[in-house]
């Protein structure tokens, strides 16, 4: 009699990790001795519903990028002897299922660092263990591992200067895993097939002309960027002066939708930037993107560490501020109707092509919650549906921040919109690239067209409160009514 044959088979759970590059799982089952893996995917059903104030979790633009990251992914892998399994539910009631039908002796996934996830992440872990399947999993979306901080998550420093004080003089950041070249095959399974737009209940669309790039999802695509702007363009000698831009592809590495779907490791550009600065040049600039990258790393240990209190409104100072939701307010700031130019410019440049600048989104954040007093989860919640590089931890840490309620030691702070548009955009470029029925302004007011006298209105046929809105708030008046607020939320 022959001997029963027992198979190793791992099932691979990808999530925000959509690469084969500095993948810790995969360059372990490289090594290992598995006769056959499963790599999947599951496009999660509870992604494309409503948030709580009800826009789609996962607009079109994140949704059509995660398509083709997804589409990536499995190119890359089908080149590497095998394949990925694709389906589109809930990963908890999937996984285990497929688990059993096919043996699968060991599962491995990518941690997580927020509730929602960890939820899943938890339940698959139990289904799994009652099958008897090992689970393994592992942590690889910031730049430096957990372990090697020097202080634990609980004492993460609440200042990001202290976090990356202690960290530039006390950490390493570890090397890139190497990139299988071969991997086990796929037992035979029916491998799939990869969502389009309508079956997420998202519509199609073309990429607007007015966009800074025309993002495409995937390794493939991030790695070609990185190539791009470090190397073939030379745009990280001067990414520290160009990086407070808003206008055009190259102000800054536009790197994070794929960091964000971990198409992108943040150690590979690390290693990247250490080769550039032996081969070109070492510089402020050169740091400064690993100083960028720090602050990301910041948000993600972070959320960690508070955890649900990310996302409460008092967020994680738990200051109770009494925010307003007025729809009508509100709705004048998604749609880039406030008559504050440099807010309508970016409120519409997020609306049309799901980016916007860092700069921009510092400015927007503070007028929506500094001088309309809206609860910043509303806003929060917009970027959420709408931005293609949205993450969980850098959008709601970020906005923390900026609402006054998260890691910045300075109190009421706010942005002064008018000198932020004159400061960033002197010419006034951006605007007339966003807001055409003002293009025609000449000169310095078409920062603050409430300022046109009215022969001025008539000479560039620009009619205040006809064709582009008066002011929607006094502008100081606004901050000081919203500073008062704050204040006595604090006292
Ligand atoms: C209100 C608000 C919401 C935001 N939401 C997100 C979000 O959902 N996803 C996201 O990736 N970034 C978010 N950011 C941070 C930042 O605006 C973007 O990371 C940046 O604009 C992306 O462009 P880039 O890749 O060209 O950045 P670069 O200037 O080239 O920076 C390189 C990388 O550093 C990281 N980084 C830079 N600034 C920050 C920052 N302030 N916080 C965290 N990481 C940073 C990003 O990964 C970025 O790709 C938000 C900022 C604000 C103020």
């Amino acid at each position: 009699m022959g001997e029963i044959e027992i198979m190793n088979t791992a099932l691979i759970w990808f999530r925000n990790d959509l690469r084969i590059h500095d993948h810790a799982i995969l360059a372990r089952i490289a090594e290992g001795d598995y006769q056959r893996i499963i790599p999947f995917y599951c496009f999660d059903d509870r992604q494309f519903q409503t948030t709580s104030f009800g826009f789609a979790k996962t607009g079109k633009y994140r949704a059509k990028f995660l398509i083709e990251s997804v589409a990536d992914l499995r190119e890359s892998l089908q080149k590497l002897g095998t394949d990925l399994i694709v389906r589109k539910g809930i990963p908890e009631q999937i996984i285990p299922d497929i688990a059993k039908q096919y043996n699968v002796t060991e599962f491995y996934f990518s941690q997580e660092a927020t509730e929602e996830e960890i939820k899943v992440e938890k339940r698959l872990i139990k289904a799994l263990k009652q099958l008897h399947i090992q689970v393994k999993s592992c942590w690889q979306s910031t730049l430096y591992q957990p372990d090697d901080l020097p202080f634990s998550i609980e004492n993460l420093p609440d200042l990001f200067t202290h976090f990356r004080k202690q960290i530039e003089k006390k950490s390493i950041v570890e090397e890139c895993f190497e990139t299988p070249k071969k991997l086990p095959p796929i037992p035979p399974i029916d491998t799939g097939n990869i969502p389009i737009l309508s079956d997420l209940g998202l519509e199609n669309f073309e990429v607007s002309q007015l966009a800074v790039l025309p993002f495409k999802g995937g390794e493939t695509e991030a790695i070609k960027r990185l190539k791009s702007y470090f190397w073939e363009k030379d745009c990280l000698k001067v990414y520290k002066e160009t990086r407070n831009g808003m206008l055009g592809g190259d102000y800054s590495s536009k790197f994070s939708p794929w960091l964000a779907l971990g198409c992108l490791s943040p150690r590979y550009i690390y290693e990247e930037v250490e080769k550039y600065e032996q081969e070109r040049v070492k510089n402020d600039s050169t740091y400064w993107l690993i100083f960028e990258l720090l602050w990301r790393d910041f948000f993600r240990f972070t959320a960690v560490k508070y955890g649900n209190r990310l996302f409460y409104p008092s967020g994680i100072q738990n200051i109770s501020i009494p925010w307003q939701e007025n729809w009508l307010i509100f709705e004048a700031w998604c749609e880039g109707q406030t008559g504050y130019p440099l807010i309508d410019a970016n409120m519409r440049e997020l609306k049309t092509t799901g980016f916007m600048s860092n700069r921009g989104r510092q400015n927007v954040a503070s007028f929506l919650t500094k001088n309309l007093g809206i609860n910043w989860q509303m806003g929060a919640e917009w970027f959420e549906s709408l931005l293609i590089d949205y993450d969980v931890c850098s959008n709601w840490g970020n906005w923390n921040y900026t609402a006054g309620i998260g890691n910045d030691a300075r109190g009421f702070r706010y942005f002064n919109i008018p000198k932020q548009s004159k400061d960033y955009d002197y010419r006034g470029d951006y605007l007339r690239h966003w807001l055409p029925e003002i293009a025609s302004i000449r000169g310095d007011k078409i920062h603050e067209p409430w300022k046109l006298s009215r022969g001025e209105q008539q000479q560039f046929r620009v009619q205040l409160g006809v064709d582009y809105p008066a002011p929607i708030v006094d502008f100081f008046k606004s901050v000081k009514y919203n500073e008062k607020v704050y204040l006595s939320a604090i006292a």
